[in-house]
């Protein structure tokens, strides 16, 4: 998928969160300022988060209130032990959503099964979006997600 503002990065994470239950996983990786964080106050705004979602970077985790599920927060790019002995089990298998930015520093310790999303520069204010589903539940969620596109819900 194609957007071209971070607006419409945010309207496209706000429908998807629509779709998310608690245990989902969401990994974001992409460059510095490709649009991880944007990408995840659009899912907490979908999720009915009223505080303002900032890049966790100096605190790796943040926690956020929803509707009715959580959103845990985590920014590994600043993570230098590999994130073992940081119970993030914890939060995967927790009543909320997990997004981690810079999934690629805390690979060992991240479950297999997860949206994993990738961000792309291919303009000043063009990205794409690639969704990757890894396991059925994930992959049923992008096919309805698409299919709601197309019929534009
Ligand atoms: P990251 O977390 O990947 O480092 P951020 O979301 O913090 O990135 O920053 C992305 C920056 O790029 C923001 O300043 C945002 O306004 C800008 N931007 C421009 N176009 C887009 C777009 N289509 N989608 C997302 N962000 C965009
Ligand atoms: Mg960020």
């Amino acid at each position: 998928m194609k957007t071209g503002s971070p607006e419409e990065t945010m309207a496209l994470a706000e429908k998807l969160a629509g779709h998310l239950k608690a245990g989902d996983l969401i990994t974001l990786d992409g460059d510095l300022g490709a649009g991880k964080t944007s990408f995840t106050k659009g899912l907490a705004k979908g999720l009915g988060v009223k505080k303002n979602v900032s890049s966790p970077t100096f605190t790796i985790m943040k926690e956020y209130k929803g509707t009715d599920l959580a959103l845990y927060h985590m920014d590994a790019y600043r993570l230098e032990e590999g994130g073992a002995e940081m119970g993030l089990e914890e939060y995967f298998e927790g009543d909320g959503v997990s997004v981690v930015e810079w999934p690629e520093m805390i690979e060992n310790e991240l479950p297999a099964y997860r949206l994993a999303i990738h961000i792309r520069h291919i303009g000043d204010t063009a990205r794409e979006i690639r969704l990757e589903p890894a396991g059925d539940r994930y992959r049923i969620l992008c096919e309805e997600l698409m299919e709601n596109e197309r019929t534009g819900n």
